[in-house]
């Protein structure tokens, strides 16, 4: 079965034997405060850097998921308020979560399946502490224009930049300078099975989570950033770590970085080229994302007058799946994710079955 759904997605085809070796070594079963254990670590953080050009300040973190890094990311970073720039479920859902746990926000929102440009016409008020940004939205498949980003940090040099990258990355050629956090799980674009969070932190969230601290407000209790600093000095992590995900994670980025970054860019534009002439031409699909500077590359939405319930069973018999609509699209919308994971092959499969699905 080639699994087209957004996340959890088609695993990377090395994966399977990578948690064979995994299984031989014994590693699940050695102490995750052993020196064998802190090099895959180690090595899971330096491919990291290496492959999506992490400046050398900036520290890697291991959590259980995205959402996690939602929680963290507002019991460390924000003492009262900040902004959300929200065009989907899923930067709606981070917004939610910020109220919860008693601070206010402010929502920039923009109408479904488009995105945001113009930096003129965004203020971000005094007292908003920290940008939410979902790089891409993986319930209605729009991107966050890059250039954007870059004249958010340039007017705003003072305010921390949080980017949601879950369903971009490794894709997304997003300046790390820009941003003062950027998070993602692994279950999407780096196609290994779900259970691992990565947090990409700069020292000023360092600094602020410290002064939070000084403060005598509570940034929670084992997953605090000092806290994630302190064991990442001996390439550990304050609690037991999901190591099986640590340790694919390693062996992934290895095998991405022989690749090339470049290379998974241009396949996967490449890809998503042929997904969306494909739905331009179809006479039962037309894409969601109208605007081409909105289009996601990495997760393909299109309205459909065929169910997508009607189109899996057809997908079946040629062993494919795809997803559904996410949330008030659940029935309209198909989603189609163009992960590193699905091969150029897989594509035009997928491509020949739907143009030749009779409605
Ligand atoms: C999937 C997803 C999440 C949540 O990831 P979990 O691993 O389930 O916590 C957050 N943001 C975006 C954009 C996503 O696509």
């Amino acid at each position: 079965m080639i699994y087209f759904t957004p996340g959890p997605s088609q695993l990377y085809p090395t994966v399977k034997e990578h948690i064979n070796n995994a299984l031989q070594e014994g590693f699940c079963s050695i102490s995750h405060r052993s020196k064998r254990y802190e090099a895959v670590h180690q090595q899971a953080v330096e491919n990291l850097k290496l492959l999506l050009n992490i400046p050398a300040d900036y520290h890697v973190f291991f959590l259980s998921s995205a959402t996690e890094i939602w929680d963290r990311c507002i019991e460390n970073l924000i003492i009262e308020d900040s902004i959300h720039f929200v065009n989907g479920s899923f930067s709606e859902k981070f917004y939610t979560n910020l109220k919860l746990l008693g601070r206010t926000a402010i929502s920039i929102n923009a109408e479904p399946g488009k995105g945001f440009h113009d930096i003129n016409e965004i203020r971000i008020p005094k007292k908003s502490e920290l940008i939410s940004i979902t790089h891409n939205e993986t319930s209605t498949g729009v991107v966050f224009d890059n250039n954007l980003i870059t004249s958010l940090r340039k007017k705003y040099p003072e305010k921390l930049i949080a980017v949601d990258a879950v369903s971009s990355a490794p894709y997304g050629k997003i300046n790390f300078t820009d941003v003062d956090n950027l998070y993602f799980s692994v279950q999407k674009g780096f196609g290994l099975p779900a259970g691992l969070g990565v947090w990409i932190v700069n020292n000023h969230c360092i600094e602020k989570a410290k002064l939070l601290q000084d403060l005598d407000l509570p940034i929670g209790t084992y997953h605090n950033l000092p806290s994630f600093l302190k064991f990442d000095a001996n390439h550990q992590t304050p609690s037991t770590p999901n190591m099986l995900a640590i340790y694919l994670l390693a062996h992934v980025t290895a095998d991405f970085l022989k690749l090339g970054l470049k290379q998974i860019e241009t396949d996967t534009e490449e890809k998503a080229s042929l997904l969306y002439t494909m739905i331009e031409n179809s006479n039962y699909l037309d894409a969601f994302v109208k605007d081409k500077r909105d289009q996601s590359q990495t997760v393909i939405v299109a309205n459909s007058k065929i169910p997508v319930k009607t189109i899996n069973t057809y997908l079946k018999d040629f062993d494919m799946q795809i997803g559904g609509g996410y949330g008030p699209w659940k029935d309209q919308h198909i989603r189609i994710a163009n992960f590193p994971a699905i091969s150029k092959e897989h594509v035009e499969k997928l491509i020949d079955a739907l143009n030749n699905l009779q409605h």
